[in-house]
């Protein structure tokens, strides 16, 4: 498989695809091909291979030489400053937790659980939620069952899915529960026979008939069952985690349903379990002096996949927000030969910050920008690097897609690039051009989703304004 892989991205390394492109190829192309893998054989596959299939998916993406950006930020979601690259890694720990919530349906028609069934001592809803017990069997174990227990435990924890003792710890079939549960109790407590640590009441008095549901008053055998749980129950010593609310993934499973589009929402429950923040935000915070808030990154994420349809616009913004781009500061750490003065003025050290904003060069070529802006949409933007670099501009974003204001200000962006490594600073003429090339694409998707009537009112001050500005 890696074989197929490895020859496949090399044929495709050489062909002129975009950064972003490149990510899709593996979104679009790969990922399907090992997902079908991972869900008909669930066997155990060693670290190794991810490690090694990471290493293709490096190569393919940054064909020219080292990583620009963390493969684990490339792998966060799109909302949280990633690109959604795929994590085969977490979508195969996926495809396992979906069948743990498979064998935890009530009524599933799937065949494979019937050959599962066979193969485990206890009721596949019950096994995973039993205390580990170690080891989880040998490594080499081919037992499909034993190969999801084993990474359900490993995971578990990491992820935030459930604790070593869960309120789903099942009563009914419990090897440690020599006692067992007569099934009349479980159909009082539970409804069903599938009694939990959590049908119990976390501080009940055995003796108190409420504790039992409605119904015929309990049997002195079933209350003396009761109290053999109870027992049970107290001598794990771990009353708060068995009366904790369920996690989302114990919710899923305790739904006792099927799951649809399964493997994505489990892969986004794994993805969400990563609670940081990437680490550019905070290399834009110290550069910037100012504290931004989550809300503000959430529009600068946003703005940068959904604010304009192109990819190469996309792509500029998401460079910018990542540090791609190499300033002269970066290219001195890494051959100290190289100049660390900005090409522009010659004068002040060129950091990312320098190059992209605070050279008095640009900067006049920014005002240019702020009063067109204003000149045309009347919105008074504040001149800051936050609003014209990572566009946490103050108006709601359904406003700025609606209007031309957010494609003056990712043309203007988009032509510093164009100048890279060059004393030249973007004059008017070109950003008009540049902004003339954003409404002929513009014009184009408003016609693929027939909304070609909103365009004149979007377009129309610009339209005046550009017109001047050729003449
Ligand atoms: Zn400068």
């Amino acid at each position: 498989m890696l074989r197929t892989f490895h020859s496949d991205l090399s044929d495709w390394t050489s062909k002129y695809v975009s950064w972003l492109g490149r990510v899709a190829v593996l979104k679009m192309n790969l990922l399907p091909r090992l997902l079908y893998l991972f869900h008909t054989l669930p066997i155990a596959i060693p670290s190794s291979f991810f490690l090694m299939l990471r290493k293709e998916f490096l190569s393919f993406v940054w064909p020219k030489g080292r990583p620009r950006v963390g493969m684990a930020v490339l792998c966060r979601p799109k909302t949280r400053g990633g690109l959604a690259l795929p994590d085969m890694k977490q979508y195969y720990t996926a495809c396992h937790l979906l069948r743990i919530i498979d064998w935890s349906a009530s009524n599933s028609d799937k065949r494979w659980l019937d050959l599962e069934r066979t193969l485990s001592a206890y009721p596949l809803w019950a096994v995973p939620w039993f205390p580990p017990v170690a080891p989880q069997g040998a490594p080499s174990d081919p037992n499909p069952v034993a190969v999801t227990l084993r990474l359900w435990h490993k995971c578990k924890s990491t992820h935030g899915l459930s604790t070593a003792l869960s309120p789903l710890l099942p009563l009914c079939h419990n090897p440690k529960l020599q006692a067992g549960v007569l099934p009349s109790l479980c159909i009082r407590l539970a409804r069903s026979r599938r009694l939990r640590a959590l049908d119990f009441a976390p501080d009940d008095d055995v003796g108190n008939p409420l504790c039992f549901r409605e119904g015929d008053p309990p049997s002195p055998l079933e209350r003396f069952n009761y109290l053999q749980i109870r027992t049970y129950l107290r001598d794990l010593n771990r009353s708060y985690s068995l009366h904790r609310p369920l996690t989302p993934f114990e919710r899923l499973c305790h739904l006792g349903l099927a799951l649809n589009h399964g493997v994505s929402t489990l892969y986004g429950l794994l993805q969400a379990s990563d609670t940081t923040d990437p680490s550019f935000t905070s290399r834009w915070e110290t550069d910037l002096g100012v504290a931004i808030t989550e809300a503000q990154w959430k529009m600068t994420f946003t703005l940068a996949h959904k604010g304009f349809c192109a990819t190469r616009s996309q792509e500029t913004s998401y460079k910018i927000l990542t540090f791609w781009y190499r300033t002269p500061s970066l290219l001195h750490h890494i051959y100290p030969d190289a100049s660390p003065t900005c090409w522009r003025c010659d004068s002040a050290v060129g950091t990312h910050l320098h190059i992209w904003w605070s050279c008095p060069h640009i900067r006049g070529f920014w005002k240019l920008i702020h009063s067109a802006i204003l000149q045309v949409t009347d919105m008074d933007l504040p001149f800051t690097p936050g609003c014209f670099l990572l566009l946490q501009i103050p108006l709601p974003i359904g406003t700025l897609k609606r209007s031309v204001l957010l494609l003056m200000l990712l043309a203007a962006r988009a032509l510093i690039p164009v100048h890279w490594r060059s004393p030249e600073v973007p004059s008017l003429r070109t950003w008009i051009s540049r902004v003339e090339a954003f409404h002929s694409v513009d014009l184009l998707e408003a016609a693929a989703w027939d909304i070609e009537t909103n365009m004149g009112l979007k377009w129309f001050h610009w339209d005046s304004y550009a017109t001047l500005g050729e003449t």
